[in-house]
């Protein structure tokens, strides 16, 4: 009757041991499932073995039952202590494995070498009418070792388990722990009272072992033991560099990671569903939180609800440390002020420096033009003629730099108008016309008859361009001859692309040069080239201006041959004018403008802190014989202003005590007789947008120094009263 009842338990274990098998072996594995897989398998055999050892019904099949048994018993324990030292995060040493699996094997050759040596059993005897038949063995040495090494294994994978059960403050690791200590003490239980003998002929080690498998193998199945996704995410969570809360959605504690714990230690004491009356935790799941300062550091706060399916279960807030990025943050801001108050820096000094510099030179200009003009003399026409060349050299070498500056900046804009194509090319052939004579190179200009007279465009800017491609092919052209080409493209009914190219026959530039030629600063083949003026900006600046206006520029140069600079623009063509480009006359040497108007009954009153300037001023409108009231500062405008009237006032900006902008203001705020008279901004300072700050200031127009006859003439021309313009020229010789 208990043989038979042991006998359904044993088949019953075996069943359901093979179950388990089942059970893990369809779960995706990993590297805790294979080792435990093993582990299976060995409880299985050993019962298999336990089985066929209670069936048997001699010695001889006894003792294979026995073998059996063995085959899975010699290493069961070892993989069970392999697992719970890989779960506890402890890797088993390696000697340790290796006496394990020694061990194995020599219970295995003692068990299955039995009749030939007593290692492991020394006599073995069949006892057939006990209870449970069963066969009797007298034991030998290794198998005191072996009970022992079991003995040992299990108490320390005890010890684990309640180790690493008070270590752990997660949760689900902690009954995680707590499982595996049932499924180790289970085993030690069983081995213990069949080591000891209390139960004759029935040995319990095998079913405990199949026991512990089988509460293994549920709590896999009902608490995700293997789970490693569930693992994970809770080590993640404890682990996370960023404290995150949990609350349920009545305020209640669900759930805190160590980072948060550490930062607010009362959440330690917390306990599941507790309600939390902490101000400042609570603080953190107010809805318009978006930052919180913890001592020295700063927290960005982020609240998540959460739901589980469409209902709101909690919420949870997580707090990312920004202290780190908002010191970057403060120290990127502080670099950037420096920066800027640097460029500020820069442009107030380019603007000092310019306006310095123009202003002498607009005296030189203006004084070698009135010497030109008004006192020509065969001895002293070279040299006046030289002063003025040497001025705009000079002139156009701060425009450079200017212009590279603002570029630099990005202060430069293009703005564009409606230009009178004709008359820039009539200027640029007349001028470029003269010099190439002067210097005895044959000039050629081929425009077609057909080219729209008025574009669209930034005319000082294109005109810029033309005039450096020319004064370049001048430069570096001793002998031969320079050609302007001009031809079109028309795009649209209003928009052409210009292309216009620039050959001569001077030095060419050598092929290991020509990749650097548009490079800031770099002049090239300077043995042939460091006698003539320049600072290596012009190509650049050329450069950039195309492609702000989005063409393109191209070159080819043969060395000692001559240079071909071209480039291509597009540009609109005037809507309400369609005049076309005819022909083109040019007149030889005006460089001197001469007026065709005078305007004796006109007033003008020029304002500027430097004497030389007024005289210029005076000089160049001498033959226009206006009436000029010169004033040295803003006091002295106003002063004159209230008892004269004026038909036209030029203004200097930058003076001592009252500043043109000021005297402006005071000028039009009144009272006085000048209310509405057109003020011109006459002044030096040309960087960044200085036309339009001065028109967005209200001044009527705007002139640049160093001015010339001719703009400061056509200016007046164009502010004066129709009446008082009479079109005849002046006749008064001692002028
Ligand atoms: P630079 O003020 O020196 O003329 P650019 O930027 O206009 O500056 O030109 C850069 C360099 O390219 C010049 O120094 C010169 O060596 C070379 N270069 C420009 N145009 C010509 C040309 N037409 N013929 C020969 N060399 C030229």
């Amino acid at each position: 009757m208990i043989h038979t009842t042991v006998t359904i338990i044993q088949i019953i274990a075996v069943i359901l041991l093979f179950l388990c098998i089942l059970v893990l072996a369809l779960k995706p594995a990993n590297s805790f499932s294979n080792v435990m897989l093993l582990a299976f398998m060995a409880g299985f055999i050993q019962n298999v073995g336990y089985l066929l050892e209670l069936l048997s019904y001699d010695v001889t099949t006894s003792m294979n039952a026995i073998r059996v048994e063995y085959t899975g018993g010699a290493f069961i324990i070892s993989m069970f202590t392999w697992f719970i030292f890989k779960y506890c995060r402890h890797e088993l040493p390696k000697p340790f494995l290796v006496v394990f699996i020694l061990e194995g094997f020599l219970v295995l050759l003692g068990v299955w070498s039995f009749g030939y040596n007593d290692m492991f059993y020394t006599k073995a005897k069949f006892i057939k009418d006990a209870a449970i038949p069963y066969v009797q063995l007298g034991h030998g040495w290794f198998y005191y070792v072996f009970a022992v090494l079991t003995i040992s294994e299990l108490v320390t994978n005890i010890i684990m388990c309640l180790l690493s059960y008070i270590k752990t403050k997660e949760t689900y690791m902690r009954r995680n722990y707590a499982i595996l200590f049932v499924v180790v003490v289970m085993p030690l239980l069983g081995y213990m009272v069949s080591i000891m003998g209390n139960i004759p002929g029935y040995d319990l080690t095998p079913l405990s072992v199949a026991l512990s498998i089988i509460v293994f193998t549920l709590a896999i199945l009902r608490n995700h033991v293997f789970d490693v996704a569930k693992y994970a995410s809770e080590t993640i969570f404890n682990n996370l560099d960023s404290p995150v809360i949990i609350l349920n959605r009545g305020n209640g504690f669900e759930g805190a990671n160590l980072r948060a714990k550490r930062l607010f230690p009362d959440l330690f004491e917390f306990k599941t569903g507790e309600y939390i009356h902490d101000e400042k935790i609570l603080e953190l799941f107010e809805e318009d939180m978006a930052e919180i300062k913890i001592d020295d550091e700063v927290y960005e706060v982020s609240i998540s609800p959460i739901y589980s399916g469409d209902d709101l279960i909690g919420k949870s807030v997580i707090l990312f440390d920004i202290t780190e990025r908002k010191r970057q943050l403060e120290k990127t801001k502080e670099l950037m002020d420096k920066a800027d108050q640097a460029n500020v820096a820069k442009s107030a000094f380019l603007t000092n420096v310019s306006h310095e510099i123009r202003t002498p030179i607009n005296v030189i200009m203006g004084m070698s033009e009135v010497l030109f003009r008004d006192f020509r003399r065969q001895e002293t026409d070279e040299y006046v003629a030289n002063i003025r060349t040497a001025a705009s050299t000079l002139l156009s070498l701060i425009n450079d730099i200017l212009d590279f500056s603002k570029i630099d900046t990005g202060k430069l804009s293009i703005i564009d108008e409606e230009y009178d194509a004709k008359k820039m090319y009539t200027e640029l052939i007349t001028v470029y016309k003269f010099r190439c004579e002067k210097k005895g190179v044959q000039f050629i200009a081929d425009i077609p008859e057909d080219l729209p007279k008025y574009l669209i465009g930034d005319a000082v800017r294109v005109k810029q361009i033309h005039n450096n491609l020319l004064s370049n092919a001048i430069k570096y052209t001793e002998n031969g001859q320079i050609k302007l080409k001009v031809s079109y493209k028309k795009r649209t009914d209003y928009e052409i692309d210009l292309i216009v190219s620039v050959e001569d026959t001077g030095i060419g530039i050598r092929r290991e040069d020509q990749n650097k030629i548009f490079t800031v600063f770099s002049r090239v083949d300077l043995k042939k080239t460091n006698t003539i003026e320049g600072t290596g900006l012009g190509l650049n600046i050329s450069k950039e201006l195309v492609s702000m206006m989005k063409g393109a520029v191209n070159f080819k140069s043969e060395y000692g041959k001559g240079s071909m600079f071209s480039f291509v623009i597009p540009q609109k063509v005037s809507a309400s004018k369609n005049d076309l480009f005819g022909t083109i006359n040019t007149d030889m040497g005006i460089e001197v403008f001469n007026t065709n108007y005078t305007a004796k009954d006109a007033k003008v009153l020029v304002v500027d802190d430097s004497k030389t300037n007024l005289i210029v001023a005076k000089e160049l409108l001498k033959k226009t014989m206006v009436d000029i009231t010169t004033a040295l500062s803003g006091e002295e405008c106003l002063k004159l202003c209230e008892e004269n009237e004026y038909d036209i006032i030029f203004l200097d900006h930058r003076m001592p005590g009252m500043d043109g902008l000021e005297t402006f203001e005071k000028l039009k705020a009144g009272p006085n007789k000048c209310q509405n008279t057109p003020v011109i901004m006459l002044t030096a300072n040309a960087i960044g947008d200085a036309r339009d700050f001065y028109l967005n200031m209200d001044f009527t127009d705007f002139l640049s120094k160093p001015i010339t006859s001719k703009e400061l003439i056509e200016m007046v021309k164009k502010y004066l009263p129709d009446e008082k313009v009479l079109y005849e020229p002046c006749i008064d010789p001692s002028i």
